[in-house]
């Protein structure tokens, strides 16, 4: 059978870090759903889409191909990890995922990957929503503090000229959107295992992960 596994959690929480290292360690898939939804909200910005106008958003989102392959995410057939990731993506994707047709559409796809192989899925909504009978289910914290100075240790390795203020207020401003939507919001699953990632290292939280994982 299957293994699934749900890691969710607020923007900068860890989630994904955690996520890759326990896909390699258990030798099963890694599927990034923010990636996907980063991607429509590129494809739209690009377009010059207004992001506010939900019709259009999901006519968009009807057309774009998304695929996970070998770590790459391809939009329409073309590699866009470095894309999806701009400050302004981050800044308007709140936006296109509270759109339930939007949503509809991302998580058909992620269940249909779940079906098909074992995984381990970060998000929003996995344990809450998109599996809610997956065999574990992790939600991971961190204060906004930490998780602003991850982001923008990232963002200033990339080469992008912002403050930590800001960060964390964007952060802040993702979580809100994210928590307070009406259709599959950002919650903790009754039966997920809360971590609390402030101040501890990638190992340990990785080790915590796995010893509750029993195969
Ligand atoms: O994980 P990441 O920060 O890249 O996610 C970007 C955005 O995608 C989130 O802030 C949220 O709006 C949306 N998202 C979502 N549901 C998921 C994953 C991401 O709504 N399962």
């Amino acid at each position: 059978n299957n293994l699934v596994i749900a890691v969710d959690g607020p923007a900068g929480a860890g989630k994904s870090t955690i996520a890759k290292i326990i896909a390699k360690r258990l030798n099963i898939n890694y599927i990034d759903t923010g990636a996907m939804y980063r991607a429509i909200t590129y494809k739209c910005l690009k377009n010059n889409i207004d992001i506010n106008n939900e019709e259009e958003v999901v006519r968009i989102a009807q057309n774009t191909d998304i695929d996970f392959r070998d770590n790459n995410l391809y939009l329409d057939k073309e590699i866009v990890n470095e894309e999806i990731r701009t400050i302004e993506v981050s800044n308007n994707v709140s936006n296109v995922a509270k759109i339930k047709d939007v949503r509809y559409l991302m998580v058909d796809v992620q269940r249909e990957i779940g079906e098909r192989n074992s995984v381990i899925l970060d998000g929003r909504d996995i344990g809450s929503y998109v599996f809610p009978n997956a065999d574990y289910k992790f939600y991971l914290i961190a204060t906004p503090e930490e998780r602003g100075i991850r982001r923008f240790k990232e963002l200033t390795e990339k080469g992008y000229d912002t403050s930590l203020e800001e960060i964390i207020k964007d952060i802040i401003k993702r979580d809100e959107i994210d928590s307070n939507r009406e259709f599959a919001p950002l919650v903790k699953a009754e039966d997920a295992i809360e971590i609390d990632t402030t101040g501890k290292s990638i190992d340990e939280v990785v080790d915590y992960v796995l010893s509750k994982i029993n195969l």
